[in-house]
C-alpha cells in the first residue's frame, strides 16, 4: 500500500462517522441536531461527492447558543487564571492526541495539502498553551502616576464573544482566534464556514473532553447569511472576531452596528512581494513559490503580486517557469502533493476565469492558466503565472485566492513602493534586499499591516497580525488579542492631598 492509499484508508476511518451522522450544532456542552432542522451536503474538493449532511442553522439555534454563552460567562470570567489556564493546556493536551485525524479531515474537508495540515494539532494546541500561560495575568493593567492621584487600569473579559471563520485553514484560524478569547474569559459561540466545518465539531468534542464547562464553547452551523448574520446582531454578544472576505467584513459591521458591538476584521488581501535587484536570489525564489503556491494559494497573506526589479527580471521569471513546472498538484492525502484541489467547483471556476481576463487586459499567460481535469473529478488547477501584467489590471487589483501570481517589473525603489501601495489591500507584504536602509525605508513607506524582509510569512505568537485599508481593523497576537477581548476600567485614587471643589457653601 502507498503512502496515498494508507492516508485514505485511514482518513476513510474518520469520515465514517460523518457520512453516517448529522453534523449538527454544540451548545451548552450538548451536539444539537434540531428536530425537522433544514441540512446541506458537504461536498469534499477531492471528487465533489459529499462527506455527509450539516445542518442549517436557524435564528433560533444562534439565539440558543448566544444564551448559552451568556449563562456561562459569569463562572467562567470569575475563575481564577490558573485554573483557565489548567483547563486550556488540557485542550492543548487532547487536541494534540488527534492530531492524525484532524490533519487528514482538514485535507478531505478543505483540500489543503497534507503535508502542510500534518503540523496543524500541534500548531493549534500551541496556540492555546501560548494563550493558557498568559490566562492568569490578562487582567494586569498599569499604574498610571499623577501628583494627587493614582490611576489604576484594570482588565476585565466583554463578555460572550462570537468567532466567525472561513474555510482557507478552519482548523488553525478557529484556534487562533478561540484561544485568546477563553483565556481571556470570555465564553464564545463558534461560526465555522459552511464549505468546511468538519474540524469545528472535533474541537467542539475536544472542549468536553478536556472538561470546559459548560456553556463556554458553543458552535453553530450553517449559511453565513443566516447564522453569522444573527450572531453579529444577537444582544448578548459583546464582540465579533472575524476572519473571511473584505466584502463580507462591510456588512458585518453594518450588522453589528445597532448593538455597538467591538469587531476584529481580518480580511482579503492582494499582498505584494518585492525582489530588488541585490537580493538572495535563491532564497527570494524560494519564498516567492512558496508564499503563493502553498495552501493552493488559498491565504490570506499569499504573496500574489511579485515586483521584481528589471534588472533581474528576466532571469527570475524563467527559474520560477521552472520551479512551478515541477510543482506537484495531486490528491491532498499523497504526501508528495503540493497543491491540492481548490475548496469548490465554483471558486475553481471563478480562480480559472482570471487567465481569460488576464488575456483580455495584455498580460501574458507564462505558465497554467487552467484546470487539471486530467486529475479527476475534483477541483485541480494547475499552478499560474501571469506575466507582462500592469497594476492596473484585475489580475493585479483583485483577491484570486488561488496559486496564480502576476508579475511586474520596476526600475526603482521608489516605483516599487508606489506599485505596492496601489491597491485597496493593505495586509501583508514582502521584501528581498540586502540594503538594510532600504529595508528601514520601506518599513516606513508600504502601507501593510505585515512587512517581512528576507522572509516568507514567519508568525511570532506575541506579534501582532493584521491589516490596514481594506484587509481589516484590529490586530491578533500576545496582547494585542487580550485587548481586544477584554474591557478596560480605570480607576482613580486620590491620596486625599487635592482641593475637591466645594459648591453651595
Ligand atoms: P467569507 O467572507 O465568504 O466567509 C467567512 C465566514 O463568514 C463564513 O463562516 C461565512 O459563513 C460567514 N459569513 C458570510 N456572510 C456573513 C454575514 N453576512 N454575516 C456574518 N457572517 C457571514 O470568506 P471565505 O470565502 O470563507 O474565506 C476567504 C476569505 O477569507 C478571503 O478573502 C481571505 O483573504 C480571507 N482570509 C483572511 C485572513 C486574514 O487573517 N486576514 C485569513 C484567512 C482568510
Amino acid at each position: 500500500m502507498d503512502a496515498l492509499q494508507k492516508n485514505m484508508a485511514l482518513a476513510e476511518g474518520y469520515l465514517g462517522r460523518y457520512r453516517d451522522e448529522i453534523t449538527g450544532h454544540f451548545i451548552n456542552g450538548l451536539h444539537v441536531i434540531p428536530s425537522d432542522c433544514a441540512v446541506f451536503d458537504n461536498l469534499t474538493p477531492v471528487d465533489n461527492t459529499s462527506l455527509g449532511k450539516v445542518v442549517s442553522g436557524t435564528i433560533e439555534d444562534v439565539d440558543a447558543a448566544c444564551e448559552s454563552a451568556a449563562r456561562a460567562f459569569a463562572d467562567w470570567r470569575d475563575m481564577p487564571g490558573a485554573q483557565r489556564k489548567k483547563l486550556l493546556h488540557c485542550f492543548a493536551d487532547k487536541l494534540e492526541e488527534r492530531a492524525e485525524e484532524i490533519a487528514l479531515v482538514e485535507s478531505m474537508d478543505c483540500g489543503q495539502a497534507v503535508r502542510f495540515m500534518r503540523q496543524a494539532a500541534v500548531r493549534g494546541a500551541a496556540n492555546f498553551r501560548f494563550f493558557a500561560d498568559k490566562a492568569p495575568e490578562a487582567r494586569n493593567g498599569q499604574a498610571l502616576y499623577q501628583e494627587n492621584h493614582t490611576n489604576i487600569t484594570r482588565r476585565t473579559p466583554i463578555g460572550p464573544v462570537g468567532i466567525i471563520t472561513p474555510w482557507n485553514t478552519p482548523f488553525m484560524l478557529s484556534t487562533w482566534k478561540i484561544a485568546p478569547a477563553l483565556a481571556s474569559g470570555c465564553t464564545i459561540v463558534h461560526k465555522p464556514a459552511e464549505l468546511a466545518p468538519l474540524t469545528a465539531k472535533i474541537l467542539a468534542e475536544v472542549s468536553k473532553a478536556a472538561g470546559l464547562p459548560d456553556g463556554v464553547w458553543n458552535m453553530v452551523n450553517g449559511y453565513g447569511e443566516i447564522v453569522g448574520k444573527r450572531l453579529t446582531e444577537h444582544p448578548d454578544i459583546k464582540a465579533v472576531a472575524f476572519v473571511g472576505e473584505s466584502l463580507t467584513g462591510t456588512h458585518i459591521q453594518t450588522q453589528a452596528a445597532p448593538t455597538l458591538k467591538r469587531l476584529h476584521l481580518e480580511l482579503g488581501g492582494k499582498n505584494p512581494v518585492l525582489v530588488f535587484e541585490d537580493a538572495d536570489f535563491e532564497r527570494a525564489l524560494d519564498a516567492v513559490v512558496f508564499m503563493i503556491y502553498s495552501l493552493n494559494g488559498q491565504r490570506c497573506t499569499s504573496s500574489s503580486r511579485l515586483l521584481v526589479h528589471n534588472a533581474i527580471k528576466d532571469r527570475f521569471v524563467a527559474a520560477l517557469i521552472e520551479r512551478i513546472a515541477k510543482l506537484k498538484v495531486g490528491h491532498p492525502l499523497d504526501t508528495e502533493t503540493e497543491i491540492g484541489p481548490l475548496i469548490h467547483k465554483d471558486h475553481l471556476e471563478k480562480v480559472c476565469g482570471y487567465t481569460a481576463l488576464a488575456m483580455a487586459d495584455g498580460a501574458r499567460v507564462a505558465a497554467g492558466g487552467e484546470t487539471r481535469s486530467d486529475l479527476g473529478p475534483g477541483n485541480y488547477m494547475a499552478p499560474t503565472l501571469f506575466t507582462q501584467a500592469s497594476n492596473d489590471m484585475r489580475i493585479a487589483r483583485e483577491e484570486i485566492f488561488g496559486p496564480v501570481l502576476t508579475c511586474m517589473g520596476f526600475d526603482t525603489e521608489e516605483q516599487a513602493i508606489s506599485i505596492a501601495n496601489d491597491s485597496q489591500y493593505g495586509l501583508a507584504a514582502y521584501a528581498w534586499t540586502r540594503d538594510t536602509g532600504r529595508a528601514m525605508r520601506l518599513a516606513e513607506k508600504v502601507e501593510t499591516g505585515m512587512l517581512w524582509i528576507n522572509s516568507e510569512n514567519n508568525r511570532n505568537l506575541p506579534s501582532p497580525f493584521g491589516g490596514v485599508k481594506m484587509s481589516g481593523i484590529g490586530r491578533d497576537g500576545g496582547d494585542f488579542s487580550f485587548d481586544f477581548y477584554m474591557e478596560t476600567k480605570n480607576v482613580c485614587i486620590a491620596n486625599d492631598s487635592h482641593n475637591v471643589p466645594g459648591m453651595g457653601k
